[in-house]
C-alpha cells in the first residue's frame, strides 16, 4: 500500500478471509470510524463502550466480531444481542445474516414480542449460535428455559440509551445478572448518560471507550431547511416539495398515531404511495409495511418516533418532519435516517406557529442554525 494512503482498508483489520470477503459483497471498502477503532479491542476480548451517531455503522462495529467469535460445532447461543425494537431486531439480524455469508453454518436468529413465540422456540431448539432479541423477550424465553445462555460468551446492548429511554432497564440488568461471569460485554449508545454509565460500571470490566462524536450532532451531509406553514396546509407544502425535489424514498415524522393514519390517507387520497407504521399495527403488518418500503413499492413511510426507532432504510432522500418532535433528541434521530454512510440526503421541517419556540430550542441543542426555506409555489412544480 502507498506510504501516503492514511484511508484504513477492511483488509487491514484482523478480521478472517471470510468475513473480508462478505463485507466487500456489501459494498464496504473502508471500515467507519467507530468500526475501525472498536473491532480491534473487541476482538481482543475487552469490554467496549462505543459511542456514536446514528448511521455510523455500529452493527457491523460489534456484528463483525461477533460472528469472529462464534465457533459453528458448537450448537450453543454465543452471542446475545439486546435491541430496543422489534424493527432494530430484525434489521440487525439481516445485516449479520450479509456478514455471515462466507461463514458456514452461522444460525442467527431474531427474538421479539409479536411473533410467534413457538415459532421461536422450535428455532432456539435447533441451535442458534447468535440470537438478537428484544429485552421483554429474551426474559420471557429466559424463564421458559427456552432460551439457555450458559454459553454466551458475548453480550451486546445496542442502542443502549434508546433501550434504557424505553424503560427496559430493569429486564437488561436481570439479564445480565443471569449470565455467566466469564463473557465480553459491549455496549453502543449513541449518547452517553449516569445511568449508562451506571450499568457499564456494575456489568462491565475495564471498559474501552471508543468515542467518534463530532462536534455537531446532527449529521452535515443532510441539507436542513425549515418551512413556515399553516397547520392546514403541511400536506399540500408537503407534497409540492415531493414533486418539486422529486423525491422517491422518503420518512415522514409525526407525533401522534391519529395523525399518521389521518396523513397517510390524505397522501393516498393524492396519489402518492404511503402506509404508515405505528404501534398499533399487529406485527405482520408492520413487517410488511417496512418489506415494501424497503423495496420500494412503498415510497412514503409516515411513522412515529417509537415505531421508527433505528429504522435503517438505504437511499432514503429525505426525512420530513410533519410535527416538530417534542424531544429534541428526536430531531436528531428523526433526521439521521437520510444522508447515511456518506451520501447526501435533506431533513425538511414543516414549522407551524405554535411549534417555532420548540424549533429554535432544537436549533439551540443541535447547535445548527436550519435555514428557512422558501415553500414551492404551483407554478414550481408543473
Ligand atoms: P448505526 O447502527 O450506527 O445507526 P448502521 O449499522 O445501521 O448504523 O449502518 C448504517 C448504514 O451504513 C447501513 O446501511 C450499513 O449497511 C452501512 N454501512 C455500515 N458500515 C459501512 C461501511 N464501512 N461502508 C459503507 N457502508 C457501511
Ligand atoms: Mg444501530
Amino acid at each position: 500500500k502507498p506510504a501516503d494512503s492514511n484511508q484504513i482498508l477492511f483488509a487491514d483489520l484482523p478480521i478472517s478471509e471470510e468475513i473480508l470477503r462478505a463485507v466487500t459483497d456489501m459494498g464496504f471498502v473502508s471500515p467507519s470510524p467507530i468500526q475501525a477503532e472498536a473491532i480491534p479491542p473487541i476482538l481482543d476480548g475487552r469490554d467496549v463502550i462505543g459511542q456514536a451517531q446514528t448511521g455510523t455503522g455500529k452493527t457491523a462495529a460489534f456484528g463483525i466480531p461477533a460472528l469472529e467469535l462464534v465457533d459453528v460445532q458448537d450448537r450453543s447461543v454465543q452471542a446475545l444481542i439486546l435491541c430496543p425494537t422489534r424493527e432494530l431486531a430484525l434489521q440487525v439480524a439481516d445485516e449479520i445474516r450479509k456478514l455471515a455469508k462466507y461463514k458456514r453454518g452461522v444460525k442467527i436468529e431474531a427474538i421479539y414480542g409479536g411473533d410467534s413465540i413457538e415459532r421461536q422456540i422450535r428455532s432456539l431448539k435447533s441451535g442458534v449460535h447468535i440470537v438478537i432479541g428484544t429485552p421483554g423477550r429474551v426474559m420471557d424465553h429466559m424463564e421458559r428455559n427456552t432460551l439457555k445462555l450458559d454459553n454466551v460468551k458475548m453480550m451486546i446492548l445496542d442502542e443502549a440509551d434508546e433501550m434504557l429511554d424505553m424503560g427496559f432497564r430493569e429486564d437488561i440488568e436481570s439479564i445480565l445478572e443471569d449470565m455467566p461471569q466469564e463473557r465480553q460485554t459491549i455496549l453502543f449508545s449513541a449518547t452517553m448518560s449516569k445511568p449508562i454509565l451506571q450499568i457499564t460500571q456494575k456489568f462491565q470490566q475495564d471498559p474501552v471507550l471508543v468515542k467518534v462524536v463530532k462536534k455537531e450532532l446532527t449529521n452535515t451531509n443532510i441539507e436542513q431547511v425549515y418551512f413556515e406553514v399553516k397547520p392546514k396546509a403541511k400536506v399540500e407544502v408537503m407534497c409540492r416539495l415531493i414533486d418539486m425535489y422529486d423525491l422517491k424514498l422518503l420518512l415522514v415524522f409525526c407525533n401522534t398515531k391519529r395523525k399518521v393514519d389521518e396523513i397517510v390517507e390524505d397522501l393516498q387520497i393524492r396519489g402518492y404511495q404511503a402506509e404508515g407504521l405505528h404501534g398499533d399495527l399487529r406485527q405482520a403488518q408492520r413487517n410488511n409495511v417496512m418489506g415494501k418500503f424497503r423495496a420500494g413499492t412503498t415510497s412514503i413511510l409516515v411513522a412515529t418516533d417509537v415505531a421508527a426507532r433505528g429504522i435503517d432504510v438505504d437511499d432514503v432522500d429525505a426525512v420530513i418532519n410533519f410535527d416538530i418532535p417534542l424531544d429534541e433528541e428526536y430531531y436528531v434521530h428523526r433526521i439521521g435516517r437520510t444522508g447515511r454512510a456518506g451520501k447526501s440526503g435533506r431533513a425538511f421541517s414543516m414549522v407551524g406557529r405554535d411549534e417555532k419556540f420548540r424549533f429554535r430550542e432544537i436549533q439551540n441543542y443541535t447547535k445548527v442554525r436550519v435555514e428557512k426555506g422558501v415553500i414551492p409555489s404551483f407554478e414550481d412544480i408543473v
